[in-house]
């Protein structure tokens, strides 16, 4: 066997770093990922060092295994990665890792660059909720700065009282407070900056969330004159921090207009339909960009319709009898809304495949 083109180090060996390693093996890019589990998902396709994801002898491991380090989740220490970055290349670099992590850190970035934002106001202590509810108006969305996700860390509350009830719930940590958006949707941009500071963006995708998951993405959500604001607001962003890689930003419609919710500066759930629904995936073009290579292009083959598999994997057999039906198991263990897989439709069509979407869509429902 000839030895890879390249070896990637992947922080995190989720159902994200699986399908990067899957997305590596064609390209003759091999996956070495850091995580916890002794049962990752990507430790049944990839080596996968077995230990904490801060831990500096695993790094230095992973980092003499790999040409360059990326990540797959974003709550790893951004000391680590600066550290990281004496020893490996790093991308996406770490300035943009830490402003993901941090809600205020994250709007700051939004509002500097002149992204649209909801209002929002710093929480530190009990005496700024009153003040922040009076700025904001309710409902108030009350969110803790740092490791909140899927809908956890953050609490809608419609008074003063309910406020003061969240903020003890979440722990009197450092919060900040939303303003609501009256939304119409949910759509989430996934773009792509290569080596060379080449740009490439998917279409818009359309999400809907349900208890702060996502339950279904379906894209392109064709729109020319949102597609050009959010382009020009990713570019924004990947230029500020010469970035590398894929960064995605989920942003609420509200009227004609995008209002940045938050970013993830790697691949993200809502792009999962780019494996089939597009020319290259958000993996293929992840590696590509943190290989140096050229990348690939984003554009649609036809419309495409994913759905998340929470909980647990319905039986195959009835998964796949849905004709078109392409089904991704990330070999996790069943518990309460956890995300074990996801299942994609692609149509020339778009009506043809909201209606293949919403019969798979009920067997999914009746089966998890
Ligand atoms: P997040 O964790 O920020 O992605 O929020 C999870 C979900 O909560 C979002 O997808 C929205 O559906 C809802 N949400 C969060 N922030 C706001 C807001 N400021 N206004 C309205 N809905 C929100």
């Amino acid at each position: 066997m000839s030895a890879p083109f390249k070896t990637i180090g992947v922080i995190g060996g989720g159902q994200l770093g699986r399908m990067l390693a899957l997305a590596g093996y064609p390209l003759g890019l091999r996956c070495v990922l850091l995580d916890p589990a002794p049962d990752s998902p990507a430790g049944q396709v990839a080596d996968v060092i077995t230990a904490p994801l801060d831990d500096p002898a695993a790094l230095e491991q992973l980092a003499a295994a790999a040409d360059v380090v990326t990540i797959e989740i974003e709550n790893v220490s951004v000391q680590r990665l600066e550290w990281l970055q004496g020893i490996v290349p790093v991308h996406p670099p770490p300035a943009a890792v830490a402003a993901a992590q941090d809600r205020l850190l994250e709007k700051q970035l939004f509002r500097s660059l002149g992204i649209p934002t909801a209002p929002f106001v710093a929480v530190d202590s009990a005496s700024d909720l009153e003040p922040a509810a009076r700025a904001l108006g309710w409902p108030v969305v009350l969110k803790l700065r740092r490791l909140g996700y899927d809908g956890r860390g953050q609490r809608i509350v419609r008074d003063a009282e309910a406020l003061a009830a969240a903020w003890r719930e979440l722990g009197e940590r450092p919060c900040i407070a939303e303003g609501w958006v009256r939304f119409e949707r949910e759509l989430s941009l996934v773009a792509v900056r290569g080596a060379d500071g080449a740009l490439a963006f998917y279409p818009l995708a359309e999400n809907v969330h349900r208890d702060g998951i996502l339950r279904t993405t379906v894209a392109p959500y064709a729109d020319g004159a949102l597609q050009r604001s959010a382009e020009r607001y990713l570019a924004a962003i990947l230029e500020r921090f010469d970035y590398r890689g894929v960064l995605t930003v989920e942003f609420f419609h509200t009227g004609d207009r995008l209002v940045a919710n938050e970013m993830a500066p790697r691949v993200h759930n809502s792009g999962h339909w780019t494996i089939e629904g597009a020319e290259t995936s958000q993996f293929a073009n992840h590696l590509r960009a943190v290989a140096g290579w050229p990348l690939g292009s984003t554009a649609p083959r036809g419309h495409a319709a994913m759905i998340n598999l929470l909980g647990r994997v319905p039986p195959p057999e009835r998964l796949l009898a849905v004709p078109g039906a392409h089904l991704h198991a990330y070999g996790k263990s069943p518990r309460a809304n956890r995300k074990v897989g996801h299942c994609t439709l692609v149509d020339a069509d778009r009506d043809r495949l909201l209606a293949r979407f919403r019969a798979l869509q009920a067997l999914v429902e009746a089966e998890t």
